[in-house]
């Protein structure tokens, strides 16, 4: 199988008379094919949610998009709270699943009426100390231990994480928060990341399930929704099968009809924080070709860098790349392609065959809708970039502008130094 791109050379040729490269460029019809096939397959739960993670694509033209199609904000920090805020989502369609969490974000959590998910168990005292009272709904952050399997396969280590409750302090929790005034429970659990199977969601239903079954009888709280969280993956190698959602819904579904119903707990809502899932594949990272080099490897120097996309320096991840205009030639190079900072793992793609590249051709950097832009930083004072939005109707909208130099120095704006610079 191969990877197509969602815009074409010609279209390039376009944009770039207007934008320059690099930049994130988002696919409008994707996000929405997308986020309806999802309300489609859990359409059987009629309380069924989706909150977008908005840290893997804090853009709120995007965010929008998703909030048409009744989507909430999983939000985890006082910048995402404020996003979701700006663009009129606030109280029960936000979701605050943060860990480590500082007082004046819970404040405003609280300030905002989002549903408060919390990491751990001594964040009971920390947040009724903060906010002055105990939320009717609250929501409790599972961590079972030990390694999440499906099969033989070992697709991450809840144990190892720094995240969630575990057992006995979950079930302790929901009687405190209980005996402090809260009617309404959920629960949330985020066992492995990027999970490309259909079967991890309904694996990690049946644990949050049964776990609810249990704090129901033990606690005798109500359980008003199970947060099923993100980890829905995909693929980002052209041989990896994609997630079939109708599949995974299916799957989530036999689970509440095996475990929920019989307990008494039809009326269970489902919810997720999909992040990547709603967004990856609909990014690309658009880069020029600015330099070849032939040392004791073949480089193609691009003119954006890790800056822009940091997931392969940062886990050696894949993205796939396809040279625009080439699509049909064989791959009878083998390039390193790379950024221009100082910092060897500023690769976009290592011993990687393309077809050949020649100074000024477009590369597209594919899956980079969710975690690509959103991780950016500035080492090497390298500027973020725009990003566009392809519009159904073909045309482009610039969705947040490139930051200029003046950005970059902005936080010395307070001295005379920083007066020459901004
Ligand atoms: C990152 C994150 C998500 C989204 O994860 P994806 O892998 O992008 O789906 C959801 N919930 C929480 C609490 C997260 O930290």
């Amino acid at each position: 199988m191969n990877k197509i791109p969602f815009v074409t050379k010609e279209q390039l040729d376009e944009i770039t008379k207007t934008y320059p490269t690099p930049f994130h460029l988002y696919d409008e019809k994707g996000i929405r094919e997308n986020v309806k096939a999802l309300k489609e397959a859990f359409s059987w739960n009629p309380g069924y949610k989706e909150y977008f993670a908005v840290k893997a694509t804090p853009n709120p033209f995007l965010i929008q998009i998703l909030q048409e199609y009744g989507c909430g904000c999983d939000c985890s920090s006082y910048t995402e709270l404020m996003l979701s805020d700006a663009i009129g989502v606030r109280g029960a369609d936000i979701m605050f699943s943060s860990n480590d969490t500082p007082a004046e974000e819970f404040a405003l959590a609280d300030r905002l009426g989002a549903i408060i998910n919390l990491d751990d168990i001594t964040h009971i005292d920390f947040l009724e100390k903060t906010i002055g009272h105990i939320p009717e709904t609250i929501s409790c952050r599972y961590n079972p231990g030990g390694l999440f399997k499906i099969s033989n396969d070992i697709m991450d280590n809840p144990g190892d994480s720094k995240y969630g409750m575990t057992t006995e302090q979950i079930g302790e929790a929901f009687r405190i928060l209980k005996e402090k005034g809260a009617k309404e429970f959920g629960i949330h659990a985020f066992l492995a990341s990027n999970t490309v199977t259909n079967e991890y969601y309904p694996m990690l239903a049946k644990v949050l399930f049964e776990q609810a079954v249990r704090l129901q009888k033990e606690t005798g709280v109500h359980i008003k929704f199970i947060n099923l969280s993100g980890g829905i993956g995909i693929p980002y190698t052209p041989d990896q099968e994609p997630n079939d959602i109708r599949r995974i819904g299916e799957g989530v579904r036999r689970v509440y009809e095996q475990v929920l119903v019989p307990a008494g707990m039809g009326d269970v809502e489902i919810y997720t924080e999909l992040g990547r899932y709603m967004m990856g594949p609909y990014g690309c990272l658009v880069t020029k070709a600015i330099h070849e080099k032939h040392t004791h490897k073949e480089y193609i120097g691009v003119d954006a860098c890790a800056v822009n996309l940091m997931r392969p320096a940062m886990y050696g991840a894949y993205h796939h790349i396809t040279v625009m205009g080439k699509e049909g030639l064989p791959c009878t190079h083998r390039y390193d392609v790379a950024g221009s900072l100082c910092e060897n793992n500023d690769k976009f793609a290592i011993d990687r065959m393309l077809p050949e590249v020649e100074i000024g051709d477009y590369l597209v950097i594919h899956d980079t809708g969710a975690h690509g832009f959103a991780m950016g930083y500035n080492y090497n004072g390298k500027l973020k970039s725009a990003e566009l939005l392809l519009k159904e109707d073909k045309s482009v909208e610039l969705i947040r502008r490139a930051e200029t130099p003046a950005d970059y120095f902005a936080t010395f704006d307070c001295f005379e130094i920083g007066k020459k610079l901004v």
